[in-house]
């Protein structure tokens, strides 16, 4: 498959091709590279630069994939065997930065959509930070404690020779929180014998920051406040569905809750509630011991809370569109794909008209679609949860200074870097002939900065 058009010039389509073809068997890595690289063409006759230098066809392809086999041993002495996976897509920008997913979902063509993203994504925070991202399809709900232990450490041991504060930093991701980075960060210190700034989403007293935790779900937040404004609207009193109920959908909720919002659903790959008094900060903190504590399943929250429904084997999107659940706001928080056109509709039929997204792709290229037709505030996921790799970035910079910000300092900064996102995607898309459009302006900022930077190092 040639990707030489009769002009000897590649184009867009043709490098997309090229991927569907070499690529085969990823399709969320092929729906990655088609939604990027189809917002692309206007750079292409801005910047001949990059299409002598063969950027689309190299950008496509990650510097390096790294697989391995994670052995660990269970509670019941028994030897299981797990996949691990590393991609280092792009470090043209700064060292590898993306975190590490433990879900049974998780392959090789997950990872690399996922690490794909983060390139762009980590351009977008102005932080010079490279993109990657890794995982396993280990699955950690319903394991003890000693046995996620036992798996986090066998996944360093291979991992370690991989990484380093200047190499790859990884973080944080599905099924990778708080209890996991500190299995990861210790025996990383145990083997390597340094205590260094390799892993983000640590905890405090070694070396976290305040607000990580919090980041990604105030940043979405954020974002879709600053796309409100363009149409001189705020999130007081406006309500909100929420999806998931893991680190990024918990702190969408205290954020829309400080700035006066409501919102009104959560869930988990269970089921959903619908809360129509809202889940208020008493409820949230219910929500936060049930989920990172007891590790339990959101279907309690309807036994604790009156007034409360819980539609067992549903998602957040089956019941807006089942129940014709009224809401202003949409903060997809799970995961990839989990609003198709359908649920989109759905979403615009019962009054929403802004969706940040807090999950990673988790809208379809043709739900994306309806949105566009139908003048919805969407702000994608590579700017509207880049908070979470952004404070990152900042967790990076403490512990190269050897010092630990404020709270206040930490959020004002998030803050700025999640309103300059939102400034550089509008003006990207204004520059390119798209004014408004979030996903172009998003896509097209955050490539060209990568783009110049490869073609500054020449054919490497
Ligand atoms: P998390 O704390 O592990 O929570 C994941 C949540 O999503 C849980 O409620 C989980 O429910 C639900 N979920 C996951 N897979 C599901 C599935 N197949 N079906 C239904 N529900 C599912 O993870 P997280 O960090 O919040 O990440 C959520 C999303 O945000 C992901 O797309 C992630 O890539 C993205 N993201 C995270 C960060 C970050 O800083 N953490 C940054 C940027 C983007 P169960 O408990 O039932 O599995």
């Amino acid at each position: 498959m040639s990707v030489l058009t009769k002009n000897n010039l590649p184009v867009i389509q043709d490098v997309i091709s090229m991927v569907q073809e070499k690529d085969a068997g990823q399709p969320e890595f092929f729906q990655a590279v088609k939604e990027v690289l189809s917002t692309l063409e206007p750079t292409v006759d801005k910047h001949p630069e990059f299409v002598k230098a063969k950027i689309y066809e190299r950008i496509v392809v990650p510097d390096r994939v790294i697989m391995f086999r994670v052995p660990w041993v269970d509670d019941k002495g028994e030897v299981q065997v797990n996949r691990g996976f590393r991609v280092q897509f792009n470090n043209a920008i700064g060292p590898y930065k993306g975190g590490l997913r433990f879900h049974p979902s998780v392959n090789l063509g997950i990872i690399k959509f996922l690490g794909f993203e983060q390139v762009f994504k980590n351009s977008l925070t102005t932080l010079p930070m490279g993109g990657g991202k890794g995982g396993s399809d280990f699955d950690p709900k319903g394991k003890s404690d000693t046995e996620v232990m036992r798996f986090c450490q066998a996944f360093m041991r291979e991992l370690y020779r991989h990484i380093g504060p200047d190499t790859d930093v990884p973080a944080g991701d599905i099924g990778v929180g708080g209890r996991e980075i500190g299995y990861l960060y210790g025996y990383y210190k145990k083997i390597v014998n340094e205590h260094t700034a390799v892993l983000t989403g640590k905890a405090l007293e070694y070396g976290g920051s305040l607000i990580r935790p919090e980041a990604t779900g105030y940043g979405a937040v954020y974002f879709a406040a600053e796309m409100l404004a363009t149409r001189k609207q705020d999130i007081k009193g406006k309500v909100a569905a929420v999806s998931a109920s893991g680190n990024v959908a918990q702190y969408t909720i205290e954020k829309v809750n400080q700035l006066g919002g409501k919102v009104i659903t959560l869930s988990d790959s269970n089921g959903t509630i619908v809360d129509e008094a809202g889940i208020d900060a008493e409820k949230l903190a219910f929500v936060l011991e049930l989920k990172n504590v007891r590790r339990g399943r959101v279907q309690e929250y309807a036994h604790a809370f009156s007034g409360v429904t819980y539609y067992e084997g549903k998602s957040v999107w089956d019941v807006i569109k089942e129940q014709s659940l009224k809401i202003d706001l949409a903060f997809p928080s799970a995961h990839e794909n989990e609003i198709n056109s359908d649920y989109a509709q759905a979403l615009v039929k019962n009054g929403c008209y802004c969706v940040s997204e807090g999950a990673n792709m988790p809208s379809t290229l043709d739900a994306i679609k309806v949105y566009q037709e139908n003048n919805v505030l969407y702000g994608p996921a590579k700017a509207a949860n880049a908070g979470g790799v952004a404070t990152s970035g900042l967790e990076m910079s403490q512990n190269s200074m050897r010092l630990s910000w404020s709270r206040k300092e930490v959020d004002g900064r998030l803050h700025e870097i999640m309103r300059n996102i939102h400034k550089a995607c509008l003006d990207a898309a204004e520059y390119y002939g798209r004014p408004g459009d979030y996903l172009m302006g998003a896509n097209i900022a955050g490539f060209v900065k990568v783009a110049n930077a490869m073609l500054a190092y020449g054919i490497v």
